[in-house]
């Protein structure tokens, strides 16, 4: 590689990659944003009472449906609950149009929701339907909960942009476009990803104490003690005591939104800029699949406007504003070949650039500082959550687009949380914390929480 490209490499992995020590502090002003969060003031981690009381206890029977509004699709499922820690399910995908992120008809996006529902349920009850179904809906954008059917957007997260939902509960907005429908569903239980992420892993294994997204957004939900929730004191249901056990969506996707710890480059800055939401969101801006490509497109054209990169080349494809989505870094970070042959072809068909052999090193060096920085800062939500609850040993039950996906992301991650507690463990199966892949969140775990919900209600009615 010429010296002057070596010289930009070398201030890229000055200023993305994250120390140990850095990840240490890092996770001790976590801790304290964690419960300042749970304060009566509140703070910048919304920390939201998610109204799911307690585990299950596996003996949870009957037919729910579920549904999660993700990014791209929308997923129903069908789940039948049989009662001994076992579920069935079946579901269908309906691809969400990409107009209807940023539409400015709010009615639009639940209308698709119900239609897709009545679809669903044709085709799942050919000789018609004749009960009420229960549905818990998965809806991952921090929304406050006075109850569990109860969801009040606070405000939208990872590029959705749709006028008229902030502030209001979302719950009766599809209720609505159902009933116009004449669609029999009820819906019972507002979900956030992670705290289905919780509890559908805990239905199954009992060592989970965390619920994980490291997906196009990232978050976390664990069970706090009623006591320990401060802002909750003198607004409990009598039939909780200090001691029930109270699954927590934490959205720590905004933490440190004030600038105090992370280690933002000017690349960041610039995302954060041009969002619609600035100021929001700033740890899920340095770490969640939505960005990653984002922050790398923002360095190569600097590079390029610098005059190190892709000199005489025509990159009008580049400035579109997030063109590069996580499979490029991913794609890059696969390539199998010494002369990185596969993001040869990426960059010339996609972007319209002929990059040569020490440009492409430099790319792929690039993609792997973010994507590990990535990795790193996401594990820091974890380590604050078990120190803050005196967890030793724990199952942490992870989902999401980058999880699953992203090359290298799991040992990555892994790594980092030896480096926080200086375990000094080389094989990652043994930590004593560890990342394990989650069950169906959105699916089995908004019946089994749809499902607890009517077993209290029953209950509080005898
Ligand atoms: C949302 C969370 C969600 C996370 C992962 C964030 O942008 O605010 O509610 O859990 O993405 O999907
Ligand atoms: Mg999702």
């Amino acid at each position: 590689m010429p010296q002057d490209l070596l010289d930009q490499v070398h201030g890229l992995e000055v200023i993305f990659s994250v120390p140990t020590e850095k990840l240490q502090s890092v996770t001790k002003h976590f801790i304290h944003e964690l419960q300042k969060g749970l304060s009566k003031g509140g703070g910048n981690i919304p920390m939201i009472p998610g109204w799911v009381l307690g585990y299950p206890t596996g003996k949870e029977k009957g037919n729910y449906l579920a549904i999660d509004l993700g990014g791209t699709n929308l997923r129903v499922v069908l789940v039948k609950l049989n009662g001994d820690r076992t579920f069935d399910s079946s579901q269908s995908k309906y691809k969400l149009p990409h107009h209807m992120r940023t539409t400015r008809n709010p009615k639009e996006l639940f209308d698709f929701i119900a239609s897709s529902l009545k679809n669903f349920i044709e085709e799942e009850f050919p000789n018609g339907c004749n009960e009420t179904l229960p549905l818990g809906f998965t809806f991952s954008y921090p929304a406050s909960q006075d109850k569990i059917n109860e969801g009040v957007l606070q405000r939208w997260t990872k590029g959705f942009d749709i006028p008229g939902v902030e502030g209001h509960d979302v719950v009766p907005m599809l209720q609505e476009s159902l009933g116009e429908r004449g669609v029999p569903i009820n819906v019972v239980a507002l979900i956030n990803d992670t705290t289905g992420t919780l509890v559908a892993s805990h239905y199954t294994d009992p060592e989970t104490q965390m619920g994980v997204i490291f997906g196009t957004g990232v978050n976390g939900a664990y069970y706090d003690v009623c006591k320990d929730i401060e802002k909750l004191q003198g607004h409990l249901p009598n039939d909780i005591t200090p001691d029930t056990l109270m699954g927590i969506n934490c959205e720590y996707g905004s933490f440190d939104n004030e600038h105090l710890v992370l280690p933002r480059t000017r690349y960041d800055a610039i995302v954060d800029e041009q969002s619609p939401r600035p100021g929001q969101q700033s740890f899920e801006k340095m770490s969640s699949g939505y960005y990653l490509g984002e922050i790398i497109r923002l360095v190569l054209l600097d590079l390029h406007e610098k005059g190190f990169l892709f000199k005489d080349q025509d990159v009008s494809k580049l400035r579109e504003p997030y063109i590069m989505d996580t499979s490029y870094p991913a794609k890059v970070e696969e390539d199998p070949f010494e002369n990185l042959e596969d993001t040869f072809d990426l960059f010339q068909k996609d972007l319209g650039i002929t990059t040569t052999t020490p440009e492409r090193k430099l790319i792929r060096r690039l993609c792997e500082l973010i994507g590990t920085r990535a990795a790193r800062l996401s594990v820091c939500g974890i380590a604050a959550i078990c120190q803050k609850r005196g967890y030793e040993t724990a199952h942490i039950a992870a989902d999401g687009s980058v999880f699953n996906k992203y090359p290298g992301f799991k040992e990555r991650a892994a790594a980092a949380l030896n480096d926080i507690y200086g375990w000094g463990i080389e094989d990652r199966h043994k930590h004593p914390i560890q990342i394990v892949a989650a069950e169906d969140g959105s699916g089995a775990g908004a019946a089994i929480i749809a499902a607890l919900t009517q077993e209290r209600l029953a209950s509080n009615k005898s």
